[in-house]
């Protein structure tokens, strides 16, 4: 059922509690442009009593049976998915993707959860003879901030909460002051379902972000961002030591071989490049196209562009995207669209909207072969405006793919697939695809390269990172004489 969210109510949950804000702050609809919800403001104090909180709930929660951890995740799953509905129609309203992706959103974080609970860590046994016994194994951390962006309010949760909570540790969930309504929601549906202070979920605009991460009572920030946040991020958390996993922005670049299937990879790419309106961390952002197939690849694209749905999620179920996230990212996006166009780079889609419209909508665009230099090229645009450029050459288009302070995604496509994984092979980022893109699983890690981030996500590597590896050794005594 469809509750506006101007109706309904959102409390941070502090130590299984429901805690009003010290004020609130506006979450707009960036379908309208208008108001959406007052969400509640995080105070200083109100931190410190969600890390205390934390801190207290720590020494139970690690010390349970990690059984008894994994049936809690699976509870959560549970519980999230008996409010798909309503957490999905917050998604909608507050960040503005089509209906049924945000379903899948929130399926998404009960799968995660409950593939994360079947993930094992063993200790290692070094040494066990009669000199003595040595094992290394993991423990929890302590108390994690999670701190995530607007694009997938609550699919960046599901990269952190299970995972984190697996491992032993407690957390203090942040989601972004844009998209803050379906998780609050959702630290109140759990409330009743973890042990007070576990999970404690907080929001605010106003540095919140900068206070978690150099704030002393975390033992770790697991955080998901853009590139310059996640340096504050990292130098905010040298004052206490923090650990760091740090998910940063992407510039992902797609090759496209002269042997594709230009009709099947187009239907995929276009895809790749503008699902959730472009704002995808792993999104195509660059497509290397060989002079062979560009204009037949380019005028797959151009039409896929032109008969999309693009509208408002919440009044028509069939849109199929809808507008950029936020004011922020709107003007970002429109500031690259001038630069194209001042520049006199062609659009083949889409292009500036009509500044009369409501609402953050952008059509999706194709450029036409701007120069390697221009900054729709350099930039990430993390929007719907994707560069076509084209090669003759595949070292020059590995070359080209390559340059680039980010390493998050990229992918190649082509009918000879070992001809294409030979491509992939040479490609710096931390996940590349042959013939498809973005796919992610519960238990493959993922992360980025070069400025696109350290450290991983999901997998056991992504457990592995909410723990402290410690080592344990025993001398046997010897009988006495
Ligand atoms: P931001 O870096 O602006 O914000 C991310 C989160 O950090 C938000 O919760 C934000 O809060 C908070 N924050 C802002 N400033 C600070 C600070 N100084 N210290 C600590 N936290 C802070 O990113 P966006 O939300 O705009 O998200 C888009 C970016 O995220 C893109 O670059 C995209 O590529 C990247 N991204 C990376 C992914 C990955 O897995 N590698 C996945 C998805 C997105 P608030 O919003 O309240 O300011």
């Amino acid at each position: 059922m469809h509750i506006p969210a101007r109706d309904q109510k959102f409390t941070l949950t502090i130590d299984g509690l429901p805690v009003e804000g010290a004020t609130t702050f506006d979450v707009t609809n960036p379908a309208t442009g208008q108001v959406l919800a007052a969400a509640p403001q995080c105070s200083t104090d109100q931190l410190d009593e969600a890390v205390a909180a934390a801190r207290t709930a720590f020494p139970a929660w690690a010390a349970l049976p990690v059984e008894r951890r994994r049936q809690y995740l699976r509870t959560m799953a549970d519980t999230i998915d008996t409010h798909t509905e309503m957490l999905a129609d917050l998604v909608v309203q507050e960040q503005g993707k089509p209906r049924g992706v945000a379903r899948t959103e929130v399926a998404g974080l009960g799968y995660w959860l409950r593939a994360t609970a079947g993930i094992t860590v063993l200790d290692t046994v070094n040494q066990d003879d009669e000199e003595r016994r040595s094992v290394t194994r993991q423990v929890p951390l302590g108390v994690v901030a999670a701190i995530t962006p607007w694009n997938y309010p609550l699919g960046q949760a599901s990269f952190k909460l299970g995972p984190a909570l697996l491992a032993g540790n407690t957390v203090v969930l942040k989601p972004s002051a844009f998209t803050p309504l379906a998780n609050l929601k959702l630290g109140e549906i759990l409330r009743d379902v973890l042990p007070p202070g576990v999970l404690n979920v907080i929001t605010g605009t106003g540095g919140l972000g900068s206070r978690i991460t150099s704030h002393p009572g975390f033992d770790k920030i697991s955080f998901t961002g853009s590139t310059p946040t996640g340096r504050s991020v990292m130098a905010g958390a040298a004052t206490t030591m923090a650990r760091v996993t740090l998910e940063l922005g992407g510039n992902d670049a797609a090759i496209v071989l002269p042997d594709v299937h230009v009709k099947q990879a187009a239907a995929q790419l276009f895809w790749a490049a503008f699902a959730n309106t472009g704002q995808i961390c792993l999104a195509t952002k660059r497509l290397y196209v060989h002079a062979d197939v560009y204009d037949d690849m380019a005028r797959e694209l151009a039409d896929l562009a032109a008969t999309v749905t693009v509208g408002d999620p919440g009044q028509d179920e069939d849109v199929e995207l809808g507008p950029v996230s936020n004011l922020r990212q709107y003007r970002t996006v429109l500031d690259l669209l001038h630069d194209c166009r001042d520049h006199g780079y062609a659009f083949l889609s889409g292009g500036l909207p009509d500044p009369e419209t409501a609402g953050y909508f952008i059509r999706p665009t194709l450029v036409d072969n701007p120069p390697d230099s221009a900054r729709i090229v350099r930039e990430e645009q993390f929007g719907p405006v994707l560069p076509l450029l084209k090669y003759t050459d595949t070292a020059d288009a590995i070359a080209r793919a390559n340059d680039s302070e980010y390493g998050l995604g990229a992918s190649v496509w082509g009918t000879d697939t070992e001809a294409a994984h030979r491509v992939a092979q040479r490609l710096q980022a931390g996940t590349v695809w042959v013939n498809e893109s973005m796919h992610l699983h519960p238990h493959v890690p993922f992360g980025g390269h070069k400025q696109s981030g350290i450290g991983v996500e999901s997998g056991l590597a992504g457990v592995l990172a909410f723990t402290n590896t410690q080592t344990l050794t025993v001398k046997h005594t010897q009988p006495q004489a």
